[in-house]
């Protein structure tokens, strides 16, 4: 028999984060995970960009939740000794005449002077060879988190502790006796005071979850080959995004509702006709991957105690911008459960 305080289940980025910060605030854990194919942190580009959409808006909130990320991700590679986390420059091209006006709005604007920089010829390739009939500038507080090894280096790191199982939860076995969940793994008998579920979009087959207001979104993402070394990252809608010498991420798309984890060669050549067109670059295809972001009808995440199962909590919803905004919630999750802290309503009200 095998006792533990919280059983996690999911170890994508919200159940690798939570775990981990629970087991540095001294608490015992299990990590039950299937390695499913379509767990968008596999596939994640990982981006922490502080300006997005067409009107170039800051993302709500986001130089407190970046600071929290800054904070957790340098503290996940100090401490299990793996390159996470990296500031990268990005170049964000003006697509048409109708961004160039917000760009010329958002420059006036006090809390984009310390993120808007003018282009200037750096020397670099980039700025000398390429021409932008609308436009272009540098966007600061760009990151980016490498979630592979992020997921692999929490993973060791668990299992090193004896802190993870690989399997798939079957919901009609986990019960509660006496308060205490239980669940079989062959001739192993586990007990967890309480369980938190982690497992992306797959929770809506989890039978007290699955009722949850989710607007999934499945995207596409192509690792490819540049003809050149980038020396940053561009986006213009779609992103290029550098990880390796003459490597990037190209992406990505968003399908409403559709969890199928088929690629389509519809969206690999729209995404090299569109680099093709605003960044004058070509590439070569080198990987096409598929994942479903747990996006949410209210643009929140779900975080917090359930209310049709006692002792049990979700952290589920993180979207399109999870690398940035879970360590924040996950931060909340722990305060809830450790300090009794209380969570913010639009995060609860749905559970
Ligand atoms: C193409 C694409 C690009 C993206 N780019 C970015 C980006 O640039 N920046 C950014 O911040 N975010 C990005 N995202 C979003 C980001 O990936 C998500 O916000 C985040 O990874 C969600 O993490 P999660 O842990 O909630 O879910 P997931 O990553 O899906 O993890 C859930 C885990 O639970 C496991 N699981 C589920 N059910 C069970 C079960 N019954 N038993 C055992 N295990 C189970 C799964 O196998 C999986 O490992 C992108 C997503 C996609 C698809």
């Amino acid at each position: 028999m095998l006792s533990t305080e919280f059983l996690i289940i999911g170890q994508g980025l919200a159940g690798s984060l939570m775990a981990y910060s629970l087991i540095k605030r001294g608490r015992s854990v299990m990590v039950i995970d299937n390695h499913h194919s379509g767990c968008a942190t596999q596939v994640a580009a990982g981006l922490i960009n502080p300006i997005t959409g067409h009107r170039l808006n800051i993302t709500n909130g986001f130089f407190g939740y970046a600071e929290k990320a800054r904070k957790l991700y340098w503290q996940i590679e100090r401490d299990l000794g793996c390159s996470i986390y990296s500031e990268i420059a990005q170049t964000r091209l003006i697509k048409n005449a109708g961004q160039a006006q917000y760009l010329e709005q958002r420059k006036r604007q006090p809390e984009y002077q310390s993120l808007l920089k003018d282009m200037q010829n750096t020397g670099a390739w980039f700025t000398e060879s390429a021409e932008f009939p609308h436009g272009a500038i540098h966007v600061s507080r760009t990151a980016v988190v490498d979630t592979k090894p992020l997921l692999y280096a929490i993973q060791q790191w668990l299992k090193n502790r004896n802190s993870f199982i690989q399997t798939r939860i079957n919901y009609d076995k986990l019960t509660v006796i006496n308060g205490l969940f239980k669940y079989s793994i062959a001739d192993l008998q586990l007990n967890a005071k309480s369980v938190i579920f982690c497992e992306g979009f797959q929770a809506i087959d989890n039978p007290w979850l699955g009722q949850l207001p989710f607007k999934l979104a499945k995207g596409e993402i192509l690792t490819v080959r540049t003809q050149q070394p980038l020396d940053r990252m561009l986006s213009w809608g779609n992103w290029l995004v550098p990880f390796a010498k003459n490597k990037a991420k190209l992406g990505s798309n968003y399908i409403w509702n559709d969890t199928s984890p088929v690629k389509t060669k519809e969206a690999a050549n729209a995404f090299h006709k569109s680099l093709r067109e605003f960044t004058k670059l070509e590439a070569t295809t080198l990987l096409h991957e598929v994942g479903i972001r747990p996006s949410t009808k209210h643009r929140q995440p779900f975080v917090g105690p359930l209310t049709n199962l006692a002792n049990a909590y979700c952290l589920n919803g993180l979207g399109s911008k999870g690398c940035l905004v879970a360590p924040h919630y996950v931060e909340q999750l722990c305060n809830h459960l450790l300090l009794k802290k209380s969570l913010a309503r639009e995060n609860t009200q749905w559970l």
